[in-house]
């Protein structure tokens, strides 16, 4: 009630301050142009995502302890301050860092926004997986496929060029660190002007590793275990849904795939039964409408008979370098026509405004198709109508600010967009997109880097981990369950913290 009252008088105050400060009647009597001030300031608070939260005794003390080790590292850090630099440079700034150990252990309720090959641990691919038998590494630069990627194969059908891994350690004490370099990013990759090219190579590389049937269900269960660990309750995968192999011959693609994940997922509940999983079918946007209306056809039959499960579509590459959204329009306009068929539901959920081109106007297109949330929004700021209709549909950004910076688009993270998202009142929930390619396990520095580059406060951490659940494919049910347990470990943490 208190909180109610307070948010109606802040909001007629709000209304109300165009009276109270006349820019052309300001005072230079310093108690009057100091008024003025604190009321421009509280009418823009009143718009902030976090200000319809109230904080209780305890939260409000470890927000004032947060808010006092942030100003602190702010203050000593200077110019070696990790967000307004390349993530590798200042990393290890990070890691030591109280702010970072104390958010790692905040529950963070979903992660929206992340792909299936890249959202695990990039160590345990090199010191697991790659050491199963029968792993292959792609030993020449001919161009057939890319330099370094791996495959299983039975002994006796290796293709050419493929060279055991097993041989490849005896004559390398150091190949693990070598394949470990070919499937991440790091200092190295700043102001690359190839970044994309070398991102979807570690996609190839990686491709016939993890998709290897025993692999993968090993892989997406420990990333699972790793984002769990991380605080995250619940993923949204981005997948292609195809490619999972044996080395019989077998191939499991669409419904094959979904009764692998559906399996993996169940398994996982028996040790945290919290835990729940969704998939967004990503195709590729460099495709041709053929094979986009057969992405299309191909999510309604699998979601016949995985409704639960497969809740979206989308379409995934680089933004600049692949088709315009309109491209496929067609394909999308029959998407209305194919849930009347099979009365289902498929929506859109657009990866989009991953640019930083002036002339890309692609979340134009992924508004007018009716996208449940979007998958980066960076350069949403170009569009001002477009933002009023996000916020009013409650259409939530999946925002992943070190994959913005770590791939170019946003050097600085005190600059990024999301940050003026935030206090405008659009909803944002915080996501890490590709961590294990960018070297880094699950959500909490993607977490860490908003934090400190946009001063957040304890209000909007509640906030953008409550939007990840609200604004989740999660059932109405489902999501009163999660949002339910989301608040009770939020407690206990803050409980731990302020101790
Ligand atoms: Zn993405």
């Amino acid at each position: 009630m208190k909180s109610f009252l307070l948010i109606v008088f802040l909001v007629s105050f709000n209304a109300a301050f165009s009276q109270h400060v006349n820019l052309n009647e300001l005072s230079s009597e310093r108690n009057s142009y100091l008024r003025s001030r604190g009321i421009l300031y509280f009418s823009d608070s009143v718009e902030k995502e976090g200000f319809d939260i109230s904080l209780n005794e305890k939260e409000e003390k470890l927000n004032s302890y947060l808010k006092k080790l942030q100003r602190d590292y702010i203050d000593k850090s200077g110019a070696q301050f990790p967000p307004a630099s390349y993530f590798y440079k200042y990393r290890n700034m990070i890691d030591t860092s109280i702010i970072y150990k104390t958010l790692q252990k905040m529950p963070k309720g979903a992660l929206l926004h992340v792909h299936s090959t890249a959202m695990g641990d990039a160590e345990w691919l090199v010191k697991t997986a790659s050491y199963m038998d029968d792993c292959y590494f792609y030993n020449s630069t001919d161009g057939k496929e890319v330099y370094g990627a791996l495959h299983f194969y039975a002994a006796d059908k290796v293709p050419a060029n493929w060279i055991s891994l097993k041989q490849l350690r005896r004559e390398n004490d150091n190949f693990d660190e070598k394949l470990l370099y070919l499937l991440t990013f790091s200092a190295k990759d700043e102001n690359s002007r190839v970044i994309w090219e070398d991102f979807e190579k570690i996609f190839d590389r990686m491709g016939g590793l993890i998709e290897y049937l025993p692999v993968y269900k090993a892989y997406t269960k420990n990333a699972i275990e790793v984002l769990l660990k991380d605080g995250v309750q619940h993923i949204e995968i981005r997948s292609g849904m195809h490619g999972i192999y044996d080395l019989s011959g077998n191939e499991y693609s669409y419904a094959g795939f979904a009764k692998i994940f559906d399996e993996i997922v169940k398994d996982v509940r028996k040790s945290y039964p919290h835990f729940t999983a969704k998939i967004i079918f990503a195709g590729w946007r460099g495709n041709t409408p053929d094979k986009v209306m057969k992405y299309i056809n191909n999510c309604f039959e699998i979601k016949k008979l995985y409704p639960n499960l497969l809740v979206g579509f989308d379409l995934v590459g680089e933004e600049d370098a692949g088709h315009r959204t309109d491209f496929f329009l067609n394909e999308f306009f029959k998407k209305d026509s194919l849930e009347k068929i099979y009365n289902l539901e498929l929506p859109y959920y657009f990866h989009d405004g991953e640019s930083t081109l002036p002339s890309d106007i692609n979340l134009y297109d992924a508004i007018l198709l009716k996208t449940k949330r979007i998958g980066h929004g960076i350069n949403l700021f170009r569009f001002p109508t477009l933002e009023k209709i996000v916020k009013e549909s409650g259409i939530c950004l999946e925002v992943s600010p070190l994959s913005n910076q770590i791939l170019g688009y946003v050097q600085n993270l005190r600059m990024h967009p999301a940050s003026g998202y935030i206090n405008k009142g659009i909803p944002v929930a915080i996501s890490s997109d590709d961590p294990q390619i960018f070297n880094y396990k699950g959500l909490t520095y993607d977490f860490w880097s908003a934090f400190m580059a946009w001063e957040l406060d304890l209000k909007q951490l509640k906030k953008l981990a409550l939007n990840s659940l609200v604004y989740s494919a999660l059932s109405k049910e489902e999501k009163e369950k999660a949002i339910e347990y989301f608040l009770n470990e939020w407690d206990s943490w803050v409980s731990l913290s302020v101790q």
